[in-house]
């Protein structure tokens, strides 16, 4: 398997397209998610992330006084999708590893399969707080941030696992991303703050960085610029999501915490139903996605949601 950060440099300063999928509710289909990213790898990803998510639930106080947790929605399959699109399609999957819900010893076991399987790409994170909660707490013996987290699996790499006596064991060999957030992430006091924890990350070991979603470049521009500055000179991939619909005008900015620009949302409003809003998704894309390439970003990560076909139109037009 090849690392992200090998993809980036074998490319030579030419631009890659990825993509990020979500697994199916559990129960669902996997081959609808594959038949819907197949027609994708026309432009030849070289990796596909598979996002990790924790399983929802409600609490539910019984007459004796304890609480049922009902679980309401869960979207197993992390792995196995790894592991089959690289079965399918012959591309290095891309693993979210999350803090929220795993002890430190269930982390290294996951990471132990990721290992055995041939994959050496995670992408660490801390994981959203636990729906119902608003707060993020950790699992007992689990870690609150992702530099926790970054640290494990860089520990993995030189062959210091959990628990062990003083000879290393068999290191992993993993290339590690971290998330970041060009508009700040949603707790962070402000920018500053929020700016040495991410450079924290990459002290303790990050490879490379994905950005949050962002529909102004000049966001992107602006904190690329300022990581150089500050000494972060990992790649920087800009994380990008076509707008679809007339409500996600309303929505992306509630849900990542990010604005919509002026220019993108008089454009939206103007849309007299979904299909026309998704046009312009798709046009504002090509024109993001114009100027990241000619200012150099190294990868175009496009967020699918499940959905392909405006990627598809996106993509045709860059790559
Ligand atoms: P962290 O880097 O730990 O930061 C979390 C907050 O804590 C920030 O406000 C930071 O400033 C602060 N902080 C960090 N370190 C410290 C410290 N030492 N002391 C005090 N404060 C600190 N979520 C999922 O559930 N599944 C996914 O698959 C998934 N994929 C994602 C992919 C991308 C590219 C991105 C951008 C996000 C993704 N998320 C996913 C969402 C992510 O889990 C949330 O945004 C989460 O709230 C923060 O994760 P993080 O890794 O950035 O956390």
């Amino acid at each position: 398997m090849t690392k992200i950060t090998e993809h980036i440099q074998a490319a030579n300063g030419q631009p890659i397209f990825s993509i990020e999928v979500i697994p199916p509710i559990k129960g669902d289909n996997l081959k609808n998610l594959l038949d819907n990213i197949e027609p994708l790898m026309e432009f030849k990803p070289p990796f596909v992330d598979v996002t990790y998510h924790r399983e929802e639930y409600i609490e539910r106080p019984l007459p004796d006084g304890t609480i049922q947790r009902i679980v309401t929605r869960k979207r197993p399959g992390t792995v196995g999708i790894c592991a089959a699109i690289m079965h399918r399609f012959g591309v290095d999957p891309v693993p979210h590893v999350l803090c929220g819900g795993f002890s430190r010893d269930e982390t290294e076991d996951f990471l132990i399969d990721l290992h055995y399987l041939g994959i050496d790409n995670a992408l660490v994170l801390r994981g959203d707080p636990a729906k119902p909660f608003s707060t993020f707490k950790a699992k007992e013996n689990g870690y609150t941030y992702a530099s926790e987290l970054v640290e494990q699996v860089a520990n993995m790499n030189k062959g210091i696992y959990l628990h062990e006596e003083d000879t290393p064991l068999s290191p992993s060999d993993f290339c590690i991303g971290v998330a970041a957030y060009p508009e700040k992430h949603f707790e962070a006091m402000d920018h500053d703050t929020d700016f040495e924890y991410l450079r924290y990350k990459v002290d303790k070991g990050a490879d490379y960085i994905v950005t949050q979603m962002f529909f102004d470049n000049g966001k992107y521009f602006d904190f690329v610029e300022r990581c150089r500055q500050a000494g972060i000179m990992v790649p920087i991939i800009p994380g990008l999501k076509p707008l679809a619909t007339r409500r996600q005008l309303e929505i992306l900015p509630k849900l990542f915490h990010l604005e919509m620009p002026d220019d993108l949302v008089r454009a939206v409003q103007s849309c007299e139903n979904d299909q026309q809003a998704k046009q312009v998704g798709i046009e504002w894309g090509i024109q993001q996605g114009r100027e990241l390439i000619a200012a150099g970003a190294p990868v175009l990560h496009f967020y699918t949601m499940g959905k392909a076909d405006n990627v598809m139109k996106i993509a045709r037009e860059l790559f």
